[in-house]
């Protein structure tokens, strides 16, 4: 089967890298792709907010499936656009994408479905949310309603952050904002795929949002990860997925949208259970780049599954290994990163047991340079979380980047735990 995969991130090489894999591919297109995407699929220049154009080229190169990374286009709809030309899609339609979309959607469904999340209060209008934050204390967390790529969220320790938060949202105009209580516990991302009614779990991480050590400084789109997620014990994931996920699907399915992807359900362990933080509607980056070195299933078999409806007949294997990944940014990120830095050694940083996966890179001539923030995402397996830090450092360690940087210290929570 021919198969195009979208987006150009470190989790769209992961997918490409894994699906390249698969016994059942034929070709692997990828748009827009990346220099590191490119040494599995043919990249293709193609404007993926072009639906039309897209279902073009599918018919074009006889495209039998689509394998959508990010979260915009499912929210604008391609996954219907696509399943309405029966093309095969992994991504769930746009009202089902409204679990990530929406902030109000997801948190009106788990009222209903009394899911448990952090108690919640919508807001129109900047008044009326100065009142809703008194009446939550402090912290309290408060949320643009639509997608904002991480930077949609304040917590506010005092009344004063609490109100610039709120000026800064509702600034003249109206908008929708969901004001929420603090949540007290650890992090944890759990992914489940599903076809619509069945679910099949798909592995879990956790990842370090913060640029600085020690978990500090600005909010990021991720700098580092690890898979498996220890602290989500298995009775933390039944529980997560009997009084969460499940309850998702199925009220999706109830209201004529079933969910068909992989449901990201972010989670925070509280003393009273897992709550839910959020929902995603796609892979994490950089969930996806330890997810997948640690998946022994093919891929794209499982995708397909979540497509066809047959999702039941499947499992998945994974390896006993802990996979870590570092993410290298470019200087100046989250901020404006410093563009064309050049890029050496990913040779050696494969060579040294790691597998770099490409995010914001170019090519150059024959070099490789830096495009973007986020710009390699370095990962390693170990036995270990301790190990898989170990091996990923070493990696990274080969790689010649001088205007780039990353954490040192991604996995040390977990690291500690192992220490005891
Ligand atoms: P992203 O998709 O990038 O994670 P987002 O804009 O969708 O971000 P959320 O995931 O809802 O926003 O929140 C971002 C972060 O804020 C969470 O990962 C969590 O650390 C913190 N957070 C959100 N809600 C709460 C809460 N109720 N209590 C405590 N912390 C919270």
């Amino acid at each position: 089967m021919n198969v195009l995969i979208l987006g150009s991130g470190g989790r769209e090489h992961a997918l490409a890298w894994k699906l390249a894999q698969s016994p059942r591919l034929t070709k692997l297109f990828a748009a827009p792709g990346n220099p590191g995407i490119a040494a599995h699929a043919t990249c293709v220049d193609l404007n993926i907010a072009d639906h039309r154009a897209v279902v073009d080229f599918c018919r074009r190169e006889h495209i039998g499936f689509v394998v959508i990374g990010p979260e915009k286009p499912l929210v604008d709809g391609l996954a219907d656009n696509l399943r309405a030309c029966r093309i095969g899609v992994f991504g769930p339609g746009k009202v089902a994408a409204q679990l990530e979309g929406s902030k109000g959607f997801t948190k009106d469904l788990c009222a209903r479905e009394t899911i448990p999340t952090a108690h919640y209060e919508r807001v129109h209008a900047l008044d009326g949310a100065r009142a809703v934050v008194g009446e939550f204390g402090l912290p309290v967390v408060i949320k643009a309603d639509g997608l904002a790529a991480g930077k949609g969220v304040t917590i506010a320790t005092t009344a004063a952050e609490a109100d610039a938060a709120l000026v800064a949202l509702f600034d003249g105009h109206g908008g929708e904002a969901v004001i929420e209580e603090f949540l007290q516990g650890e992090e944890a991302s759990l992914f489940v795929l599903s076809d619509g009614t069945h679910l099949l779990p798909f592995g879990s991480a956790q990842d370090h949002k913060r640029v600085g050590e020690g978990d500090t400084g600005p909010n990021t789109g991720g700098m580092g990860a690890y898979s498996p997620a220890r602290v989500l014990t298995p009775e933390l994931e039944a529980r997560a997925i009997d009084e969460i996920v499940r309850p998702t699907i199925a009220a999706m399915a109830r209201i004529g949208h079933p969910f068909q992807g992989v449901l990201y359900a972010g989670l925070m362990l509280t003393a009273e259970g897992p709550k839910l933080i959020e929902y995603n509607a796609r892979f994490g980056d950089p969930e996806c780049e330890v997810l997948m070195p640690r998946l022994e299933s093919d891929l794209l078999d499982l995708l397909i599954a979540t497509d066809d409806g047959t999702l039941g007949t499947r499992t998945a294997t994974w390896r006993d290994d802990t996979a870590l990944t570092v993410v290298m940014a470019a200087r100046g990120y989250p901020g404006t990163p410093e563009a064309r830095g050049a890029i050496a050694g990913i040779d050696a940083a494969e060579a040294a047991g790691g597998i770099v996966f490409q995010a914001g890179t170019a090519g150059a001539g024959d070099a490789l340079v830096a495009s973007g923030g986020r710009v390699l995402a370095v990962t390693a397996l170990g036995q270990d979380v301790a190990a898989a830090q170990a091996a990923a450092y070493a990696a990274v360690d080969a790689i010649d980047f001088p205007t780039g940087f990353c954490r040192r210290d991604i996995g040390w929570r977990a690291v500690a735990r192992e220490r005891g």
